[in-house]
């Protein structure tokens, strides 16, 4: 057998970021080869097709700004793209590129480790195809290790057990069947409606209800499409500017919810309602900031939902406690009046939860549940997730998921000390999923694209972020996080979803002063990292 094949460039992950990337890497001229796990490109949207599943950032901003032709060719149909929609958008992306022929499919990395002599990571596959590659960039994604709930008896369910985030390709019949679905996060949110209209009946176990707001998606009007395409290179500048890189077009209030009276709070709420999405969360400047404030915005959905839900104890029971904002804001298209249907079920899981799953449904401590399919909507080992479960050995021959024990420390989320050479795309410690993820994996793959030009040209091979610099930076996004409510609640973003993990608040919120640093970390000949 000959041995590893030698790149400049090796790609783990071919959704938007390992596509981007290949890209980059392509134009200047290094030799890219990418290893992607599934039979397609896409990430995200190429495993997530279960029903219901769209993106909750506006299309015409959920896309690629790095080529005018690209943006002003691509006919998004609706307000909020459907999976397959992305998915084809992702692969006209592949064709149009010609980016196929870099990608190996099929193919996971299992391990990867840098030999400090030579200045290259071995990297290892489970086709034993390894590279030997100068650089390693990691565009695993932030949500693509899905977990299972670590119930009795899952494993001896007799009808047809699916996860949202490995739908079947060839879908799921419930027609005239019992369904079940364990989680109420935004997977399940936009299933459970559809999962009604198709099942005879639709029993959700909810552990702790979320907070939604309604999407009004609806077909896009070509006026505005034009209006938006007229001059796409403001749009996503304005854009960038936000502090979660979407929303230009409802800016944010220069003011606190407490700072008005209560009628005009109320009013824009109800506005922001009316129209739809995640910027409702962006209705006042202190909402993640101020519990008060957060508890007016919390209060106006919960009096939504009493206004929504006919059955006052199911009402009840679908009332969020946290914080809004605290877990990630679900957006959906007629949630609450799911529950009216005379077909649909609600299992409190707080009240009652679940003993066990046996071979005909699930018991909880109020009952048996007959199920004839049963759905885990149950979420992802995010952000660290994929990252730690490839045996990445650095210098030292430490594994990252060892250096990672605490939490998961990282330079600008995009280097790790003691991992030369080594990127990650919307790692840790960046705005990542606190973003339009497009727009901050565009950003990230142009900084490391930018950073091996620059090594390049001066004959530089080797480039690692300081342990002072990774220390420093580390401090300051918990400073940040500390100073919002995101550390209240259990979340994925601290890792409290996934037993064991250490709860560390992952993202940095504040994506523009984030680009601004990063940026100047460059522009500075990379300080905080050691290039040579
Ligand atoms: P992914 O798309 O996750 O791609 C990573 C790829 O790496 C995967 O294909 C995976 O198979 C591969 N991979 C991982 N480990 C290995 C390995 N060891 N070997 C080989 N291959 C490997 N973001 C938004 O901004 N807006 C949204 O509306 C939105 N909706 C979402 C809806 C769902 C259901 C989910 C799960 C996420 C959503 N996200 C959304 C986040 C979404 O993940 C990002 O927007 C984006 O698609 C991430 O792209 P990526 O390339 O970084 O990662
Ligand atoms: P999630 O938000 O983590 O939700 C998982 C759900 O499963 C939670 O309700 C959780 O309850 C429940 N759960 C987990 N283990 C359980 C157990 N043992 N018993 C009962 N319930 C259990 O995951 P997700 O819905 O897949 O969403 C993850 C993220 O992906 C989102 O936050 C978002 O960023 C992205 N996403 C976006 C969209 C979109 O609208 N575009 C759609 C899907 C996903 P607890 O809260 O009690 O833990």
């Amino acid at each position: 057998m000959s041995g590893p094949q030698h790149v400049d460039v090796a790609v783990v992950g071919a959704g938007f970021a390992g596509m981007y990337m290949v890209l980059q890497a392509r134009e200047l001229n290094l030799d890219v080869q990418c290893v992607e796990a599934a039979s397609g490109v896409g990430g995200t949207w190429y495993w997530n097709r279960y029903p219901g599943a769209r993106c909750d950032i506006e299309s015409m901003e959920y896309s690629y700004g790095f080529d005018e032709q690209l943006q002003q060719e691509w006919e998004w149909s609706e307000r909020y793209a459907t999976q397959p929609e992305i998915l084809r958008y992702a692969e006209h992306v592949a064709d149009r590129y010609d980016l196929r022929r870099h990608i190996r499919f099929d193919t996971r990395v299992k391990a990867a480790t840098f030999d400090d002599e030579r200045g290259r990571w071995l990297v290892e596959t489970d086709s034993g195809e390894d590279l030997d590659a100068q650089f390693l960039v990691m565009a695993t994604g932030c949500l693509s290790v899905p977990i299972d709930p670590a119930i009795p008896g899952l494993q001896d369910f007799a009808g047809e057990t699916v996860r949202t985030a490995s739908w079947p390709q060839e879908g799921v019949d419930v027609s005239g069947k019992r369904v079940g679905v364990i989680g109420t996060g935004s997977s399940a949110i936009q299933a459970v409606p559809i999962l009604a209209e198709l099942a005879d009946a639709l029993i959700v176990f909810q552990r702790t209800p979320a907070f939604t707001v309604p999407a009004h998606n609806r077909a896009l009007d070509p006026a505005e499409v034009a209006a938006i395409k007229d001059d796409y290179g403001r749009f996503r500048a304005d854009n960038r500017e936000m502090p979660s890189a979407f929303g230009s077009r409802l800016p944010r209030r220069d003011e606190g919810a407490l700072d008005v009276e209560p009628a005009e709070r109320l009013a824009e709420y109800e506005a922001r309602w009316e129209r739809g999405g995640l910027p409702f969360i962006g209705s006042f400047t202190d909402l993640l900031i101020d519990e008060t404030a957060n508890e007016t915005a919390a209060d106006f959905v919960r009096d939504k939902i009493r206004s929504i839900v006919a059955d006052p104890d199911v009402a009840e029971r679908l009332m969020p406690s946290q914080v809004i904002g605290c877990k990630r804001l679900c957006v959906d298209t007629g949630y609450y009046e799911t529950f009216n249907k005379p077909n649909v079920e609600l299992v409190d899981l707080a009240a009652t939860p679940i003993e066990t799953v046996a071979p005909a449904g699930v018991r909880t401590t109020a009952g048996h549940h007959d199920l004839d399919v049963l759905v885990l909507a149950t979420g992802f080992d995010a952000m660290t997730g994929a990252l730690t479960r490839i045996d990445i050995r650095g210098r030292g021959d430490r594994t990252l998921a060892e250096v990672w024990t605490e939490g998961p420390r990282t330079y600008l989320g995009l280097g790790v000390a003691g991992f030369p050479n080594l990127f990650i795309i919307t790692g840790p410690g960046s705005p990542s999923v606190l973003t339009n993820m497009l727009v901050s994996i565009e950003h990230h793959v142009d900084w490391i694209s930018d950073c091996l030009a620059h090594m390049r040209s001066q004959g530089h091979r080797r480039i690692e972020a300081d342990v002072e610099a990774q220390d420093g930076w580390v401090d300051f996004v918990n400073a940040v996080a500390g100073l919002t409510l995101f550390p209240t609640c259990g979340s994925w973003y601290l890792g409290a979803n996934v037993p064991g993990k250490t709860r560390v608040f992952m993202p940095l919120p504040g994506f523009p002063t984030y680009r601004e640093t990063a940026d100047a970390v460059a522009a500075e000949g990379y300080k905080g990292f050691t290039v040579g």
